[in-house]
């Protein structure tokens, strides 16, 4: 049994196409939102740190099952009425501690957000003062743990948030938010750019509906919708005992961004490559213009991209490459049910000396296979497929038919040159032919099988470490 997380993304509408003045000012209205719940955050979490002693508070109970007087550690929950009772005034309670007077400083903040602001505090306090203990009891002299920051996205709870539907107009949806006017707290109706498909995902009855989060970022303002579901999922072990057992395996590179290879019984039975359809060199010539301007320095040039500009579009572009390939991946899974999928331990590819874009663009290649991976693993696990990284040592340099080490090359015009990058493989033991990356894919269901080059041999007891 595990538990998987999915966000799903509903836009703001800040466009012209409504009144621009509006607009603005209600734009200006979730931003005043979010810096005063910062700020609130910070209260709170300043408030737990001034009283570290009370969030390690051991609390006696009673115990049902046996009657006994038993310790344990505070709760969040009864932190959070401490810190209310300390905090907030109330009719029963008018007099909360002076130096520390909530309602004083952030009056009229709906409870639901003050709430949301005092769990958040909580959770920046604890783990910082656990990180600090960490840290002292390591005897490190650097690495000390900075305070915790205040900022978040907040979170909208019941009370705060509503969201409007016209079932026949989807044009006409709006979400309703409690915000900051800049002097009081004030309902908005917020237009959102939805789509069938955005309301067929959040009212899925197989997935839990949490709160949404509030995400302001440069000229967008978006509504982050989390979902969770219960997966029944088999232990990787007792999947192992199948001895029909599908395996998918993936292997990430960056022209072919992965090749997929699924194989059952011993014997591939199907094999997809997803290319990157041009996107290496399109981020090079970015990387190009990027360190360039990067080394010129100075004022952006009038008409041209910024390099923020330039970042961001690489971004998206990564970012799509990701998600169309790893939804191909859970494709693929999910016409094997009870499949194992299998990834190779992340490695960097490296490439020795190379320009500065070259470098650049490499890096970036890393951060797509990465997104590709945890992504792939995501989707897959929502619909019941466990995801097991495999031991990566190898599974370029050995034939993946006979076992045997085997050598790169590419042809240049007629000419065969043996070289690490090469796009294909040759095994000199059984002439085996394949293309480089194919032969790697299979190479990791081998290397889940231990069969072969990763085969498990006993190893002589690990030398006993030089003291001194
Ligand atoms: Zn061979």
């Amino acid at each position: 049994m595990g538990q998987a997380i999915r966000t799903t993304k509903l836009l703001i509408d800040l466009g012209e196409r409504t009144q621009g003045a509006a607009n603005t000012r209600k734009r200006a209205y979730l931003e005043e939102t979010a810096k005063i719940l910062d700020a609130a955050r910070a209260f709170y979490v300043a408030f737990f740190l001034a009283h570290p002693e009370k969030l390690t508070e051991r609390v006696t109970y009673v115990s049902d099952r046996d009657q006994q007087e038993r310790e344990r550690l505070i709760s969040p929950n009864e932190l959070l009425t401490w810190a209310e009772f300390q905090t907030v005034e109330t009719k029963e309670h008018a007099h909360p501690r002076p130096d520390w007077n909530f309602s004083e400083r952030f009056p009229d903040m709906p409870f639901t957000y003050r709430r949301s602001v005092i769990k958040d505090a909580l959770g920046k306090a604890r783990s910082y003062l656990s990180n600090l203990a960490n840290w002292r009891a390591s005897g490190k002299k650097s690495g000390q743990p900075g305070p915790p920051g205040a900022s978040n996205h907040p979170t909208l709870y019941e009370g705060a948030f509503a969201l409007e539907l016209d079932e026949t107009d989807l044009r006409q949806t709006f979400a309703r938010l409690k915000v900051y006017t800049g002097a009081t707290w004030e309902w908005h109706h917020y237009p959102v750019k939805l789509s069938r498909y955005f309301e067929a995902r959040r009212t899925d009855p197989a997935w839990e509906q949490h709160s949404p989060k509030l995400i302001l970022h440069g000229n967008a303002a978006a509504l982050h919708f989390s979902q969770a579901k219960a997966v029944q999922a088999k232990k990787v072990k007792q999947s192992k005992a199948d001895p029909h057992l599908v395996t998918v395996a993936v292997d990430l590179n960056v022209k072919n961004l992965a090749v997929i290879t699924v194989r059952q019984d011993g014997t591939i039975i199907k094999t997809l490559f997803v290319r990157d359809h041009g996107l290496d060199q399109h981020r090079y010539q970015h990387m190009k213009r990027i360190s360039k301007k990067q080394w010129l320095s100075g004022k952006a040039v009038k008409g041209e991209h910024s390099n923020r500009q330039l970042w961001q579009h690489v971004r998206h572009m990564n970012a799509a490459a990701a998600e169309k390939t790893s939804r191909t991946i859970a494709e693929v899974c999910e016409q094997y049910p009870g499949c194992v999928l299998l990834f190779e331990r992340l490695r960097k590819i490296k490439r020795g000396e190379a320009s500065q874009s070259r470098r650049l663009n490499r890096k970036q290649a890393n951060q797509v296979r990465g997104q590709i991976n945890a992504r792939s693993r995501e989707k897959a696990f929502a619909a019941g497929t466990v995801t097991v990284e495999v031991n990566p040592h190898g599974t370029s340099q050995y034939c993946s038919r006979c076992g045997a080490k085997g050598e790169r090359f590419s042809y240049r015009g007629a000419v065969r040159i043996k070289a690490r990058w090469g796009k294909l493989f040759w095994c000199p033991h059984c002439q085996y032919e394949a293309n480089a990356d194919f032969n790697a894919s299979v190479n990791v269901h081998h290397s889940f099988y231990q069969e072969g080059h990763w085969h498990r041999r006993e190893r002589p007891p690990p030398k006993k470490k030089r003291s001194g």
